[in-house]
């Protein structure tokens, strides 16, 4: 397969990047790690008049810390890059955890942390990653600068909040609060395969034990990160044990309409929905409870 013709431009700086996507309109599309892009026009699914190359952006291709205990991840940083960070494995373990899912090395040498959350595919781990974590984006064009959080930024089905011309840039990650615990979970035909569904899971206890905050995000049963408010509340000022999280598993599977396909049909993502935030949860609180009982040692 072929793509349609289209003009390339592969600008040198961020600015000229910005100045050619704000004069070339709708009909210009980013190409970051052309991961999904390029597929997507070789199957004639995209066909945008001109593509603008980020590839020689390497001020959008950076790890570093940001103010109190986050981390700042450029756009075009490869995905195999953010995953062998030893900063991203210190200060967003769940982000590091959900990497070897995505795809196989060889598309996460190529693909771009920014690519595959502008892309927005409600199969895909990163956004629903992001979302968990509470991530903020941060999206320029020629004239703006604007910064979204990661629930804002996904608005449906490969459907993100970007204006024509406008880039993100970077995204970046809070500190991981103190006593808490996350999971990245997934169910997938082979291993690299998108998933037929996923969960990422946090979970912080309060002083007593108890949780403080959860969250609850899936991916691959709606059209894009789906948050579980239920499953949130079920857990909400209880002790994290394995009734509370049968209830968060419960209220999952009554919250989700997940679509069928030739891959799996509904009712089998709604039961792995459920089974998945189980899984997850456990792991979660449990790893909470560690960092918990290591803070009451410390005192
Ligand atoms: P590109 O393909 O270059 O771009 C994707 C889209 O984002 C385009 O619309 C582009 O215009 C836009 N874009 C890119 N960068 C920016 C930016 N900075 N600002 C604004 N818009 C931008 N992904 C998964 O999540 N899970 C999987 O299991 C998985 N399996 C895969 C299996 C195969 C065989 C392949 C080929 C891909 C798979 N992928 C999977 C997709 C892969 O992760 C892609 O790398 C990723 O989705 C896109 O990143 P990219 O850098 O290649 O972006």
């Amino acid at each position: 397969m072929k793509p349609p013709v289209f003009a390339y431009h592969r600008p040198d700086t961020v600015e000229e990047a910005l100045a050619l996507l704000a004069e070339l309109g709708g009909d210009a599309k980013p190409l970051a790690g052309g991961q999904s892009l390029i597929p997507t026009m070789n199957f004639r699914l995209a066909q945008p008049a001109a593509l603008v190359d980020l590839n020689r952006l390497d001020a959008l291709a950076h790890i570093s810390e940001s103010g109190e205990g986050g981390v700042f991840i450029g756009a075009m940083t490869r995905q195999r890059a953010v995953e062998r960070s030893a900063l991203v494995g210190e200060r967003a373990p769940l982000l590091a955890e959900a990497l070897p899912f995505v795809a196989h090395p060889q598309i996460r040498n190529r693909g771009t942390i920014g690519g595959s959350l502008a892309h927005a595919d409600p199969a895909a781990e990163l956004p629903a990653v992001t979302v968990a974590l509470d991530a903020t984006f941060h999206v320029r064009s020629t004239g703006s600068e604007r910064r979204l959080r990661a629930a804002e930024f996904f608005t449906g089905l490969f459907a993100p909040a970007l204006e024509p011309g406008e880039l993100v840039v970077a995204i970046e990650l809070p500190a991981p609060a103190p006593r808490t615990g996350w999971a990245f979970v997934e169910v997938a035909r082979r291993h690299g395969d998108y998933a037929l569904a996923g969960v990422a899971a946090r979970v912080m206890l309060d002083g007593t034990g108890r949780c403080a905050d959860a969250r609850v995000v899936l991916l691959s049963v709606g059209d894009g990160p789906v948050v579980s408010p239920g499953a949130a509340a079920a857990l909400a000022g209880q002790k994290p044990d394995a009734a509370a999280i049968r209830a968060a598993a419960e209220a999952v599977r009554q919250e989700v309409d997940p679509p069928g396909d030739i891959h799996a049909s509904a009712a089998y993502r709604r039961h792995l929905a459920a089974v998945l935030t189980r899984r997850a949860l456990d792991r979660a609180a449990n790893g909470a409870a560690q960092r918990h009982s290591g803070t009451a040692a410390q005192k």
